[in-house]
């Protein structure tokens, strides 16, 4: 037994860990006796559901998210609610409203975000997995800074039941491990259709299957703007594809000059109706000071929310407001269009799309990292994968001065067991 807390004191991966509250439910299960870790925007019953923000401090969840009943079933235990941005929102995990977590390859450095507190507790053997979220790429960038496997399904493939909404047409949950397989099985049991949540889909029972028997792969190519680190791990893979003799080719997609901008508006345009719940009245952090319902409501999101959540609730508030959801919002839902066209044709004459997780490895804590402005900017390569709704999986390809390096692959919807067979074909 390793004693969880004491490895995790200068990690900060969890922000509850309990291993004695759950028990295994179903020890023939093809997770019996597994623990693992939740992200801390996933209901698990009889623990806490903060979502790394102050307005749920004391919030503490009387049921499960359909996916931990899943997991339940399985036999997993649940251990733990882990760290992240506050609701979602940022790309470190140090925007948690309880203190940020530390990349376990080195302590000076982010885990990346907003699932920073998954990533690290797998990376550092905590637990074997972890439940996270991911919205605009907050499985993927984590699991790339912390060199272990990060799954972003097929929009849909995963109920949403019990997951706390950031934006409702982006966000889905998956799974982050440093085993390949065991990433793969948990999928498998979390997937599938779930009458309490309308967005859920049947996923197919038959696996896809290569379009021409084999694996073939499309990349990326251009000025991509990554560090030479990246630019080395990301050019050894495209090699490593070639010369395991997959068919390859490069492709420019102009229209991802644009998905940071579209999915910035989609994105704080539905946190902004989604977060309006927080008045301070039906649950959650309730200001002392407010004297009528309206200074109540203002004065509790006012101490409940941070600054990075107010920022976003404030940019989406602007971009709806009454006259003018033509010129950011439906404008926005149009190029998201065109993207998913666009991706669509690519996965019409080849299976597998490879591009980088991040242009970057992991960055420092605080004033040496990027700001919260290079942070989005950076987004580039993963909100591509919530735009469209198809699945995206980020892979560790090798360490860099001490940190590691992740790639991403991405394939057609509820194709997920290409990813993980290219995965295990390129490495
Ligand atoms: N960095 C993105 C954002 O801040 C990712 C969010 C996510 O996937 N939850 O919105």
């Amino acid at each position: 037994m390793i004693d969880v807390l004491a490895k995790d004191k200068d990690i900060h991966s969890f922000l509850e860990y309990d291993d004695t509250k759950k028990k295994c439910k179903n020890p023939n299960g093809p997770l019996a006796n597994i623990p693992c870790g939740v992200k801390d925007n996933i209901a698990v019953e009889g623990f806490h559901l903060t979502c790394a923000s102050k307005i749920l401090e004391n919030f503490v969840s009387p049921y499960n998210a359909t996916a931990v009943e899943k997991l339940e079933e399985a036999g997993a235990v649940v251990v733990g609610k882990t760290n992240m941005d506050e609701f979602g929102m940022g790309s470190s995990t140090d925007f948690s409203a309880f203190g940020g977590t530390n990349n376990p390859w080195n302590k000076e450095y982010v885990t990346g975000g907003s699932s920073g507190g998954s990533a690290a507790a797998v990376a550092a053997d905590l637990v074997p997995f972890a439940l996270g979220s991911d919205t605009g790429g907050s499985i993927r960038q984590p699991a790339a800074f912390c060199g272990v496997y990060g799954l972003k399904p097929t929009y849909g493939a995963v109920s949403r039941y019990g997951l706390v909404a950031y934006a409702s047409s982006l966000d889905v949950i998956g799974v982050l491990s440093k085993d390949l397989d065991l990433t793969e099985k948990v999928f498998k049991v979390i997937r599938g259709q779930d009458w309490r949540d309308q967005t859920s889909i049947a996923y197919p029972e038959e696996p896809a299957k290569p379009r021409n028997g084999k694996l073939s792969f499309t990349y990326l190519e251009g000025d991509l703007g990554l560090t030479p680190e990246i630019e080395k791990g990301y050019k050894a893979l495209i090699q490593k594809i070639k010369d395991k003799g997959f068919e390859i080719k490069g492709v420019q997609v102009p229209s991802l000059e644009y998905v940071i901008p579209v999915y910035y508006t989609i994105a704080t345009a539905e946190a902004s109706a989604n977060l309006a719940r927080y008045n301070g009245i039906r649950y959650g952090h309730r200001s002392k000071e407010g004297e009528t319902p309206m200074d109540l409501m203002e004065k509790s999101r006012n101490e409940g929310f941070g600054d990075e959540v107010k920022l976003r609730i404030l940019l989406g508030t602007y971009v709806l407001r009454s006259g003018f959801q033509d010129q950011y919002y439906i404008k926005a839902q149009k190029i998201r269009t065109k993207v998913i066209d666009d991706f669509k044709k690519i996965f019409s004459t080849s299976d597998i799309f490879v591009a980088p997780a991040f242009p970057s490895q992991a960055f420092k804590h605080g004033n040496a990292g990027l700001t919260a402005y290079q942070q989005k900017v950076a987004d580039k390569f993963t909100v591509t994968a919530n735009l469209t709704g198809m699945p995206a999986l980020s892979i560790p390809v090798g360490m860099e001065n001490g940190l590691p390096v992740g790639m991403q692959l991405f394939a057609n919807y509820c194709c997920e067991n290409l990813l993980f067979d290219a995965a295990r074909e390129v490495l």
